[in-house]
This record gives structure tokens, sequence and C-alpha cells, in this order.
């Protein structure tokens, strides 16, 4: 027997609630691997599924947990066998399968990756799918052009795990970063991960008549969409892109046209749940060389399965800072 974070659901009040349980082998599904899982986090969407679900869990009971790092511990597949560091992030593992939140985790080759070289798996954890997506979102920019030295790039939600992987990696990597905070007091850790201007969130977050204001940004990553969004379109330099992550600011996007057809901006959809193998190694492969790994760590709070209810309430409120680890065992 083991211990997992399980969610249950009261099938009179259609109310849910998480505590850590033990499971044995036999509650996991069935899968080709194994794995002894060592660390995993936190990131929006294990917010929603420790919680309400959020119409992303099926069924109940539900062991949420998006992704996590560990060492494979039994494999059917050719392409793992017993002591392979791995790491898992997407393919609606934490949803709807069983995730990461527990001390063994059973499930497809196909959605794995190797640990990659010079990272651990406390290390892997503290990227996770946030951090993974921040690289994706970095990778997409610089498909479309962007190079430093023209104007500084715009990071939204800048405190929280996107953007502070987000502003740690485009700022070793030469850019001049702008984060968005609606967190005056984190303006301290985001210029120690490598922010030159700190923009609050009010500058940003109305709405405004003018589809075009000026031109400001060399590139953004925007983990908060919404009217936020919709601001910094029309504040994009001629021909810039912005990488759309995320929603923490709402789903809507309400903008015109006018800043595509009039300054040939980009907006590039950043979708990290069911992005093909060569690119998650690709990504990986750069987080190790482009993620400096005190700014890393300096992003970390340690956590438990114990402490995930709360985490999971915190997360959805925006009231959690840069990247969590949790230490399943
Ligand atoms: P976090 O909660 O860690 O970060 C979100 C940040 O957004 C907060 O810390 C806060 O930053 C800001 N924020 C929160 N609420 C609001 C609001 N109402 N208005 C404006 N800003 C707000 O979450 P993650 O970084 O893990 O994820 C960020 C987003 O990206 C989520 O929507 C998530 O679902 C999405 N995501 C998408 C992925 C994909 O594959 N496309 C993968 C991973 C995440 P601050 O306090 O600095 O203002």
């Amino acid at each position: 027997m083991f211990n997992a974070l399980v969610v249950n659901k009261d099938e009179d009040s259609g109310k849910t609630s998480a505590a850590v349980q033990q499971i044995g082998l036999d509650d996991l599904p069935e899968a080709d691997v194994t794995v002894a899982v060592e660390y995993s986090t936190i990131n929006y969407k294990d917010g929603l599924c420790i919680g309400s679900g959020g119409g992303l869990v099926r069924k109940y009971p539900h062991v949420p947990g998006i992704d996590f790092a560990g060492t494979v511990e039994a494999s059917g597949d050719d392409r793992y066998k017993a002591g392979d560091k791995v790491v898992l992030t997407g393919w609606r593992v934490g949803e709807a399968h069983w995730g990461g939140y527990s001390q063994k985790a059973r499930v497809r080759a196909d959605w794995l990756v190797p640990l990659p070289d010079r990272l651990d798996t406390r290390a892997a954890m503290a990227v996770g799918t946030a951090g993974f997506t921040a690289m994706l979102a970095v990778m997409a920019l610089e498909d479309h052009g962007l190079t430093p030295g023209h104007g500084p790039v715009l990071v939204t939600g800048a405190a929280g795990g996107v953007g502070s992987v987000a502003t740690a990696i485009l700022a070793n990597l030469g850019y001049e970063v702008a984060g968005v905070t609606g967190r005056p007091e984190t303006a301290e850790y985001l210029k120690s991960l490598g922010a030159s201007q700190i923009v609050a969130r009010e500058e940003i977050n109305e709405t405004t008549k003018r589809p075009l204001e000026g031109e400001t940004w060399a590139g953004c990553i925007d983990a908060v969409g919404g009217t936020m969004l919709a601001r910094v379109l029309g504040q994009m330099k001629y021909g810039a892109s912005v990488a759309a992550v995320g929603l923490a600011g709402g789903a809507a996007l309400p903008t015109t046209v006018i800043p595509f057809l009039l300054r040939g901006v980009n907006l590039l959809g950043i979708d990290s749940v069911m992005q093909p193998y060569d690119n998650r190694l690709r990504a990986w492969k750069r987080i190790a060389s482009d993620l400096p790994m005190d700014k890393l760590e300096a992003m970390v709070t340690p956590a438990t399965l114990a402490d995930l209810p709360q985490l999971g309430a915190d997360i959805l409120k925006g009231r959690v800072k840069g990247r969590v680890v949790v230490d399943v065992n």
C-alpha cells in the first residue's frame, strides 16, 4: 500500500473532497509503465482537479496531478526499463487518467519523456508543466522571429508559475523583460529572476476603446488572457508575436482584428498537453540549457501531499508565487 491524494465525490450533494489515502497497485489504472513517483507539483489545472473538477475530471474516485517525475519500477514497453528516470506532463494525465499525486503511477510509455540531462527529478518538477509551457512559448516566439535587442518582452501573470519561468528564461537569453503583476510585493522577486520593468496589473487590465496604442512590446508571453490579452495586442510592435498560454484572467478575448491587419501582429496558441514527442525533447533540452538553476531554485516552495487541498484553493485565487515542488514521499 502507498499514499495518494484521492478526490471523492458525494453523489447526493455533488460535492468533492480531497484527502491523502492509502491505495494499492491494483487500484491503479491499466497501462504499460509503473513509476515510483518522487516529485509532482501544482498547476492551475491541478487546482481545478483537486477541487470541483472544473469539467476536467469525468470519474471518481480520482487521483489528480497533471505532472510528475520519478523512477520506472516496471515496464512492459521496450523504451523503458526499471531504474530509468522519467518525466511526464500533459496527455490529460491527472484529469482523465490518474496522475502524479501518488507514490506510484501507472501510465502509457508514449506519455513519458526520459529525464533530461542536467536535471534531477526535483528540478524537473520545479519546472513542471508551467515551466515546460513557458519554454514552448519562448520557442514559438523565437520561431516567429523574436531576437534580443528589439525592445521589452512582456510577461503577464509574471509572479505565477508560467510567468516566473518565462521571466527567468527570457532574461537569461538576453531579453529585456517587463513583468505584469497584480502583487506589487513580488517586484523584488521578479527583479531577482531578471525582470527589468514591473507593470502594475491595473495599468493594463482595463478595456480601451482604442484598438491600437503606442508600439511597446517586442513580444509577449501571456498567462492571463481576457481583457489583458486584448489590451496587449494593441500595444505590440509592428510584426511582433504574442504567445497565448493561459486564461488566469478569463477565457473571453474582447478585441478587434485591427492589430492583426494594421500591425501584422501574430497570436500564437501554445498547448502543452498534446505536444508531439520530438518537440517535448526539444523543449526539455532547451530548459536544461537556458533556465539558470539558481533562478529556478529561487522560485521553489516545498510541499507534501497533505498540503495539496489548501494549495489547490490558493492557486485558483492567484495566491501561489512561483513554483511549488511536492515531495510525494
Ligand atoms: P499561476 O496561478 O501560478 O499563475 C497565474 C498568474 O496569473 C497569477 O500568479 C497572477 O499573477 C495572474 N493572475 C491570476 N488571476 C488573475 C486575474 N484575474 N487577472 C490578471 N492576472 C491574474 O498559474 P500557472 O502559471 O500554472 O498557469 C497560468 C495559466 O496558464 C493558467 O490559466 C493555466 O491554465 C495556463 N496553462 C496553460 C498551459 C497550456 O498548455 N496552454 C499549460 C500550463 C498552464 P500575478 O500575481 O503576478 O499578477
